[in-house]
């Protein structure tokens, strides 16, 4: 017998040991003088008391300690016998690649200069994506969360083809089988919002979350193509949702000028009190490689924010995903919905790809919604990403993270590496603190229990 490869030990700092088993994702406490012990009997075989005996014997039914290397394999293989075949849960309509603004920090800048395919959404696409989502859930009658999210570029210069692609959505409903689950949602940079956008939102239960870095230093990174700054356009448009009782998220990237001012960030987003915010770290582009302390700043950064936020039932949501998965004990496969090839980018052209770090080099977008015949699930570059999981990945079986992480950002991992099955290594560093943070916060939650 010994303790399992995929059981990790933390120290705690009062002389406590948090267990993690990183792929049935659960915790259990040990004082440092039980691990001793029971490490002397696995060792060597000496004798254990009683009362450690039962510890043993629970760490044994749990797998953290088991009797030989198959046994930690044929739980792998569980695992991995337990993975959804793939099925499309988002899906992303570029309504066009023009934007307004020239964020510095835009992984996807470049697609508005360097490519000449068409940048705007035609009604003849819009229609002919929405006949392909309606074929793709009719193929796969999963019950995923399927999402269609209007994305641009900035979507709103294109409303009238959003406005189209409803009234196809409408149309095919009384036509086709069409889920009754299907969210809508549109990621907006906020500057062209009107109540006239509003209006439509609402009557059409289409979620709004407008991409917004709360404070003014912050936001001067969003100028827009002229260079202007946009804070108080989008501040102004935001109080308009406020005062439409318009429920709106905030999509806030964090930046080195986020560190700098992250009081007032957390100030400004308890009194704006949007329904959820997500967090977007830096993706590293041709312009801009932040360094690993910026990783290391803006975790703690996070972290500090899901603790103060969710006092007052605000969740971040890429901190709650693995939060909700820690505390149900399940594996978190993938960070992404294309990293489980779960994905469509759908492009102004028609094109088909699975993820929109790739809309300009059309890397992995190897289909087109006039494609009567296109089914993702025989298509290999969707087969390529379903096993984007650290699950799969090598350098990942003795990670601490291996079920929790999800993997980061493929496409990050090929933009510094080459392939998307290299590491996201400026995410291990944060999803390693992430974890800590987990422990720890279970710890002093279960010791004021
Ligand atoms: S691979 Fe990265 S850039 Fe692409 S959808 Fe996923 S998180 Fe976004
Ligand atoms: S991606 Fe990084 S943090 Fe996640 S399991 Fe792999 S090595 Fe660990």
């Amino acid at each position: 017998m010994r303790f399992s490869k995929y059981t990790h030990f933390f120290d705690i700092g009062d002389g406590t040991l948090g267990v993690f088993h990183s792929l049935l994702v659960r915790t259990v406490f040990l004082s440092k003088q039980e691990k001793a012990e029971i490490g002397a009997y696995l060792d060597e075989g000496k004798v254990l008391t009683e009362e450690v005996r039962k510890t043993a014997d629970y760490l044994y039914s749990n797998y953290y300690i088991v009797d030989s290397d198959e046994e930690d394999e044929n739980l792998y293989n569980q695992c991995v016998d337990m993975i959804y075949p793939p099925a499309i849960s988002n899906a992303y309509i570029v309504v066009t690649e023009n934007c307004n603004f020239n964020c510095k920090y835009c992984f996807i800048s470049d697609i508005v200069s360097d490519n000449d395919r068409s940048k705007v959404m035609t009604k003849e696409v819009a229609k002919a994506s929405v006949e392909l989502l309606q074929k793709t859930y009719e193929r796969q009658k999963h019950d995923y969360d399927k999402t269609i999210t209007f994305y641009g570029g900035e979507p709103l210069l294109n409303f009238e083809v959003i406005k189209y692609f409803m009234q196809e959505v409408d149309r095919m409903k009384t036509t086709a089988y069409w889920p009754d689950d299907v969210k809508f949602a549109v990621i907006t940079n906020g500057s062209l919002l009107t109540k006239k956008h509003i209006e439509f939102l609402r009557q059409n239960d289409i979620a709004l979350s407008i991409s917004y870095d709360v404070d003014k230093h912050s936001h001067a990174n969003r100028a827009n193509r002229l260079g202007y700054d946009t804070y108080d356009v989008v501040r102004n448009n935001i109080q308009l949702c406020i005062n439409e009782k318009m429920p709106y998220s905030l999509s806030i990237t964090i930046s080195e000028e986020t560190l700098w001012n992250k009081d007032s960030v957390l100030q400004e987003i308890l009194s704006l009190k949007p329904l959820t915010i997500a967090f977007n770290m830096l993706i590293p582009n041709k312009h801009l490689t932040p360094s690993n302390t910026y990783y290391e700043e803006a975790t703690d950064f996070m972290i500090e924010c899901f603790k103060r936020l969710r006092s007052r039932g605000l969740y971040e949501d890429r901190m709650m995903r693995k939060v909700q998965a820690f505390i149900d004990n399940k594996l978190y496969l993938y960070d992404c919905c294309a990293s489980g090839g779960n994905q469509f980018v759908i492009a102004p052209d028609g094109s088909i790809g699975i993820c929109h770090g790739y809309l300009n080099n059309q890397k992995f977008f190897s289909a087109n919604v006039l494609d009567k015949n296109f089914d993702f699930r025989n298509t290999p570059d969707f087969t390529y990403w379903k096993k984007r999981s650290p699950l799969f990945m090598p350098e990942c079986q003795d990670c601490e993270c291996l079920g929790i992480c999800g993997g980061g950002c493929p496409y990050a991992a090929d933009y510094m590496h080459g392939s998307i099955y290299a590491l996201d290594d400026r995410f291990c560093i944060h999803a390693k603190k992430v974890l800590e943070w987990l422990i720890n916060d279970l710890y002093e939650q279960t010791k004021r229990k």
